[in-house]
C-alpha cells in the first residue's frame, strides 16, 4: 500500500461542483488501495477576499489577527471537502494545520516550518480515514499563536507532510497539465516537461515559473520528496519533479488508453529520447532595476550599499558595476530587486546618500527578466552564445546578464519580454510540433 499526499489549489476547489469533482478523484485513489492525505487551499479567491475585508476595517491589521483570519479560508474548504467525501460513502476527517502538527516559528505571514508531528494524521489513516489538512497554516512552537506560511504556502504544507509521513509521492493539483517548457500563454508552442530534477525546478521557480511554489521545491529537494505536478481538470500525467526514476507504481502505463487508478493513460514513456540541454524558459515581470550613479570607486562602497539593502530586507537579484564614463574615479552600480520593494529601497538609499557619496539614482520598472534553465549547460559549450544570437536576430537588446551553473538570465525591456521568451524557446529547439497546452481556467495556481 502506498501513501499519497494530494494538494488541491484554490482554482480546483473554487465551488461546490469543483469540490465534488475533487472528492471523486480522491476516492478513486482510496478505492485503488492507497492511503490518502489531502491538503487544500482556500476556495477560489477567498484569501484575497479576506485580505480585502481586513483592509476595509483597518489599514494595518495586526499581524496576529490577519493570520487568524486568513487560516479560516482553508478551514472552510477542508470541512466542505470532508463532507463531500463522506457523501460518497468514505470516511474523511479534516484537520487544521495546528491539529496536523505543522509547527512553525512565530513570524506571522511568512512563518517557517520547524517541525511536523503528524500523529493525528497517522492515526486517522490507520483507522481507515482519508485525512484532509488545511494548507498554508501552522502553530507557533513557543507562543501557540496561529501562523500562515505566506501566499501560496499550501504547496509547502503538502510537501512537508509528505516528508514527515514518508509518502511515496506528493501530487500537486493545479489548473494546468504540469510544468511547461515556457508559459503556454506566451509561447503557444510550449510543451509539458515529463520529468525535471529538483535543481532545475528550483531555478525555474526562482526565475518566475509560477506553477510550483519555490519553498515547496526547496523542501522537496531537502527531504527528497517526489512531486507530481498535474491538472485536477484532466487525468493526464503531469510533470514529475524528482532526481530518481518515477516510482514504478505511478509510472505511466505502457498501454495507451489503459484505465489506471490515476486515470486513462494517454501516452507511452519514451526512454530512448536524449535529455534536452535546456529544460525550460522562465520569465519574470515582477522586478525593477535601480542604478546608483557616481558612486566613489573605492573599497567598501558596494558593501555599504548592499548592507543597507540587507537591513531593509530587500532581496537583490542581479548586480552590475561599471566604471562611470563621465568620471573615472566613480562607478555606477545597477541591481534588480522586486518592484514591490522599489519605494523602500530608494528611500533607504536616499537617506544614506551623503554617507555613500553617490550622485543620483535612476529607477526603472519597465524591465523583464528571461531565464533559460538546463542541467545540460554544464557539459555543452555554446549555450550562452546561442541565446545572445537569437535575441540579437530578433533585435532585442540585453540590459543585464547573470548566470549560474545551470541558468542564464538576461534583463530586457518589459515590452519585448514575450517575444524574447518565444525566440529563446525556438532557439533551443523546444517548440512542439502541435500545440498541447490547455489552460483550464483560473490563474495558474
Ligand atoms: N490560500 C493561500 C493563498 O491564496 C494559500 C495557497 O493557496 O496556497 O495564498
Ligand atoms: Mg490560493
Amino acid at each position: 500500500m502506498s501513501l499519497v499526499v494530494q494538494k488541491f489549489g484554490g482554482s480546483s476547489v473554487a465551488d461546490a461542483a469543483s469540490i465534488k469533482r475533487v472528492a471523486q478523484r480522491i476516492v478513486e485513489y482510496r478505492k485503488a488501495g492507497h492511503e490518502v492525505v489531502v491538503v487544500v487551499s482556500a476556495m477560489g479567491d477567498t484569501t484575497d477576499d479576506l485580505i480585502d475585508l481586513a483592509q476595509q476595517v483597518s489599514p494595518m491589521p495586526p499581524a496576529r489577527e490577519l493570520d487568524m483570519l486568513l487560516t479560516a479560508g482553508e478551514r472552510i474548504s477542508m470541512a466542505v471537502l470532508a463532507m463531500a467525501i463522506a457523501n460518497l460513502g468514505f470516511n474523511a476527517k479534516s484537520f487544521t494545520g495546528s491539529q496536523a502538527g505543522m509547527i512553525t516559528d512565530e513570524s506571522f505571514g511568512r512563518a517557517r516550518i520547524i517541525d511536523v508531528t503528524p500523529g493525528r494524521i497517522r492515526s486517522a489513516l490507520d483507522t481507515g480515514n482519508i485525512a484532509i489538512v488545511a494548507g498554508f497554516q501552522g502553530v507557533s512552537q513557543t507562543t501557540k499563536n496561529i501562523t500562515t506560511l505566506g501566499r501560496g504556502g499550501s504547496d509547502t504544507t503538502a510537501v512537508a507532510l509528505a516528508a514527515a509521513l514518508n509518502a511515496d509521492v506528493c501530487e500537486i493539483y493545479t489548473d494546468v497539465d504540469g510544468v511547461f517548457t515556457a508559459d503556454p500563454r506566451i509561447a503557444p508552442a510550449a510543451s509539458r516537461i515529463e520529468t525535471i530534477t529538483f535543481e532545475e525546478m528550483l531555478e525555474m521557480a526562482a526565475s518566475g515559473a509560477k506553477v510550483l511554489h519555490l519553498r515547496a521545491v526547496e523542501y522537496a529537494r531537502r527531504y527528497n520528496v517526489p512531486i507530481h505536478c498535474r491538472s485536477s481538470f484532466s487525468h493526464n500525467q503531469g510533470t514529475w519533479v524528482t532526481d530518481d526514476p518515477i516510482p514504478a507504481e505511478f509510472r505511466p502505463r505502457r498501454k495507451p488508453g489503459a484505465l489506471t487508478p490515476e486515470g486513462t493513460d494517454t501516452e507511452e514513456t519514451d526512454t530512448t529520447m536524449e535529455q534536452a540541454i535546456i529544460s525550460g524558459v522562465a520569465h519574470d515581470r515582477s522586478e525593477a532595476k535601480l542604478t546608483i550613479v557616481g558612486v566613489p570607486d573605492i573599497p567598501g562602497k558596494a558593501a555599504q550599499i548592499f548592507t543597507i539593502m540587507a537591513k531593509t530586507e530587500i532581496n537583490i537579484d542581479m548586480i552590475v558595476q561599471n566604471i562611470s564614463t563621465r568620471d573615472p574615479g566613480r562607478t555606477d552600480i545597477s541591481f534588480t530587486l522586486p518592484a514591490s520593494d522599489g519605494a523602500k529601497a530608494t528611500r533607504a538609499l536616499e537617506d544614506a546618500k551623503s554617507e555613500i557619496g553617490f550622485d543620483h539614482m535612476r529607477y526603472d520598472d519597465q524591465i523583464g527578466k528571461l531565464s533559460v534553465i538546463g542541467a545540460g549547460m554544464r557539459s555543452h559549450p555554446g549555450v550562452t552564445a546561442k541565446l545572445f544570437e537569437a535575441l540579437s536576430d530578433a533585435h532585442i537588446n540585453i540590459d543585464m546578464i547573470s548566470t549560474s551553473e545551470i541558468r542564464i538570465s538576461v534583463v530586457t525591456r518589459a515590452d519585448l519580454l514575450d517575444e524574447a521568451v518565444r525566440v529563446a524557446h525556438s532557439a533551443y529547439g523546444l517548440d512542439a510540433e502541435e500545440v498541447e497546452a490547455i489552460v483550464y481556467g483560473g490563474t495558474g495556481r
